[in-house]
């Protein structure tokens, strides 16, 4: 996501993360979560700023893969047979 929430002005790291922050009802009381809200729900920033939600998406954890250069194991090709 990237535009910051309208209301509140607040940039998060994915659509879901965006709408864990909007509480209340539809035409009711819909609004933004404070900060301190957002803590208390275990939401937190990502390394760029932005807000996601504690519980990792699958995207989330891969582009947080990505930017620490984490390699994949080697696939094991060849199997020693013998000891020694
Ligand atoms: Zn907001």
């Amino acid at each position: 996501m990237k535009s910051p929430c309208p209301a509140c002005k607040i940039s998060f790291n994915s659509l879901s993360a965006f709408d864990a922050h909007r509480i209340g009802t539809h035409g009711v009381d819909r609004h933004c979560m404070t900060i301190k809200e957002m803590r208390a729900i275990g939401m937190t920033t990502n390394r760029l700023g932005n807000w996601v939600r504690e519980i990792a998406t699958q995207e989330n954890a891969e582009s947080a893969f990505k930017g620490r250069g984490v390699r994949k194991y080697p696939a094991r090709t060849a199997r020693r047979q013998r000891a020694g």
